[in-house]
């Protein structure tokens, strides 16, 4: 009997197909050479213990029984075929077979044979890894072993998710990292046909490593088991047997979620950036540390008046010229003491560009990464011109209230100071004819003809108020008719003749009238103004020269007189309203300042002109320059004698 197993051994011993039979208690009972070979285990080892040993501890139990039961339960339905599963070598590492379970004998007599055929070795976490790997007894070659163990340990622990693909192309083996990035359990990925993923660019990655080239995939990968899509990439690598050919393939995967994540982040606001960038009303450019322009925007390249691509790898001074020298050194300042230069501002008109002076608020910055590493300069042109001009206006304006409240303090004490003048005179003499009178003495009509003029001062002073005021509010009306301003100007000089003092007046009447459309009224009030004011800012007895010709269509009206004359920097202010220019005191020239301000506004609403042309100390000449009317017969001037005078 022994010898007849002893042959029967023999037998199964030489059969290159490893069995394993066990009783029905599911204990080894005998394993041949062939999968003493493929499992790792001698015989004497193995014998009586549970046939579980050969499986995975998750598989154990399988559909609510053994394995082992469970295939013989589904023996009839496989019809023979075999199944793959992952067994368990002795030295933990699981290995993908195809099993065919059959069954002989009845309860305790039962026999069960397990024939295995290997198809791949699966890199597995074995149960205590570090302690197989350096047991020395693990095996016949003990450096090759712990080498292997070492090896798996390294594979497993690998932070990348890492499988093997034959050229068939079937995945054979695989680390955890990649099961857990693929969310498919390990049964299903190893065996699995790559090429059942229908991924066409995965395949021609698999292709290209099966023809010895390594390749990059990168994309989504769907879960066969799951409902599960991951981004990954995958650097493919080719496997070679001794001989050198290409035996399969190496895939690298990394799940890349959270670089997705990241880089999507960082397009976003890379594209904030962007947008900030060229819609920025500002200059805005970047410079590396060589100084040379590595992107400007659309404001900054307008303000150096070169397109933002002629920037980019030229320095300042090419971009610049000249002046750029002088950028650079503030800019190579900025990048060595780390200190920015905020807000310097400077003109287009100093950096030597042409076109319209703008005025440029500058800032130059060091660029710094996280790490607080200077990777170049910022700069930030800001045209402030508009806002320059405003504040150059808005002082103007402060000037010119400033100006007008000073006007018009001055306006008040002198106006006030101007109407009482004549008042207490006035008074004077109206006592002295009230006395007189009780008296019942003889009054003296010169006393009566002095005390009226004091009041015809008022009168005039009043009446200037009164017009300066209508011309402010639009209101001063005109009444214009066919006039004849030589007869208008001797009337004019006839009515004066009371004051004119000591001073003599010449004028000649010019052969022909000469005829205007004017409202006569108000022309004498112009006439009579230029002759006073030569009459009263000339010394007495200073000869005064009125002359009135016609130029072309133009009648010509000049008042000439040898006075104080008039600084040139006030000549062209005389004719604002309150002014009096600096000639005068007001101590000895009255005045309230309207005179020539009224003049101006009745001249030019008759389509006229009014200057002065003048020398201090040499006397002044007032011009007034009215359209003729031809054609036309001129009225007679009225007789105002009131308005004649100031
Ligand atoms: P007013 O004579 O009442 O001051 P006007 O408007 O007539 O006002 O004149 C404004 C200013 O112009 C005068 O205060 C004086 O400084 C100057 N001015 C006017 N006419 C003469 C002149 N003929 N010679 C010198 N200065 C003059």
């Amino acid at each position: 009997m022994a010898g007849a197993i002893d042959e029967l051994s023999a037998w199964l011993d030489a059969s290159v197909d490893p069995f394993v039979a066990c009783d029905a208690d599911e204990r080894v009972r005998f394993l041949n050479s062939a999968a003493e070979r493929l499992l790792g285990w001698k015989r004497e080892e193995l014998q009586g213990q549970p046939a579980s040993r050969l499986f995975p501890q998750r598989l154990h139990q399988y559909g609510g029984r053994s394995l082992l039961r469970y295939l013989l339960s589904r023996r009839n339905a496989l019809g023979g075929r075999a199944t793959r599963v992952l067994a368990c070598r002795k030295d933990g590492v699981e290995i993908l077979v195809e099993l065919t379970v059959g069954a002989s004998g009845q309860g305790a007599d039962e026999r069960i044979v397990i024939n295995f055929r290997r198809l791949h070795e699966v890199i597995d976490t074995v149960s205590e890894p570090m302690e197989h790997t350096l047991q020395p007894e693990a095996g016949p070659h003990p450096e090759g072993s712990n080498g292997d163990a070492l090896y798996r340990v390294v594979v497993e622990n690998a932070p990348l998710g890492i499988f093997h693909f034959d050229n068939t192309p079937v995945v054979t083996a695989c680390n955890e990292r990649f099961v857990r990035i693929i969310g498919s359990p390990k049964r299903i990925l190893v065996g699995l046909n790559l090429l059942s993923l229908r991924d066409e660019r995965l395949m021609q990655c698999v292709r290209r490593t099966l023809s010895g080239l390594g390749s990059d995939y990168e994309g989504n990968y769907h879960s066969v088991t799951a409902n599960k899509s991951t981004p990954v990439h995958i650097r493919f690598a080719p496997c070679f047997d001794e001989t050198g050919h290409v035996e399969g393939g190496v895939g690298i995967v990394e799940d890349i979620t959270e670089r997705r994540r990241t880089e999507r982040e960082r397009d976003e606001s890379l594209a904030q950036l962007g947008t900030l960038f060229r819609t920025a009303p500002i200059g805005l450019g970047f410079l590396d540390m060589d100084l040379c322009y590595v992107r400007v925007n659309d404001v900054l390249a307008g303000i150096n008046g070169v397109s933002p691509e002629g920037h980019v790898g030229r320095r300042p001074r090419e971009v610049l010229g000249p002046i750029g020298i002088e950028v650079e050194k503030v800019m190579r300042r900025v990048l060595e003491t780390g200190e920015p230069m905020e807000k310097r501002e400077t003109t287009t008109e100093d950096l030597g560009m042409a076109g319209a002076p703008r005025f440029l608020a500058g800032s130059f910055y060091p660029v710094r990464a996280t790490d607080g590493r200077v990777l170049g300069l910022g700069i930030m042109i800001e045209d402030v011109t508009d806002r320059r001009l405003a504040d150059e206006e808005r002082g103007r304006l402060y000037h010119e209230a400033q100006e007008a409240i000073r006007v018009r303090d001055d306006f008040l004490s002198i106006a006030s100071h101007e109407l009482k003048t004549p008042l207490t005179p006035l008074s004077l003499r109206l006592a002295t004819l009230e006395r007189k009178m009780e008296r019942g003495e003889h009054v003296d009509p010169s006393t009566l003809r002095h005390a009226r003029q004091h009041l015809l001062r008022i009168t005039g002073l009043i009446n200037d108020l009164l017009d300066a005021s209508r011309i402010e509010a639009g209101r001063l009306a005109l009444h214009p008719e066919a006039t004849q301003l030589d007869a208008l100007v001797e009337h004019v000089l006839q009515a004066m003749e009371v004051h004119r003092g000591s001073h003599s007046v010449h004028f000649e009447r010019p052969p022909e009238p000469v005829l205007v459309r004017a409202d006569p009224y108000r022309l004498e009030q112009v006439i009579a103004n230029l002759v006073e004011n030569a009459f009263k800012y000339s010394p007495d007895g200073g000869a005064i020269r009125v002359d009135l010709h016609t130029r072309g269509d133009l009648a010509l009206l000049s008042v000439k007189d040898p006075g104080i004359g008039i600084p040139p920097d006030q000549q062209k202010l005389l004719f604002d309203r309150y002014f009096r220019a600096r000639n005068v005191s007001s101590r000895s020239y009255g005045g309230l300042g309207l005179g020539l301000y009224i003049s101006r506004d009745i001249v030019e609403r008759h389509g006229g002109r009014i200057w002065v042309e003048s020398e201090v100390g040499r006397g002044s000449t007032f011009h007034v320059a009215l359209p003729r009317l031809t054609g036309a017969t001129a009225q007679p001037p009225v007789e105002q004698p009131d308005r004649l005078v100031h």
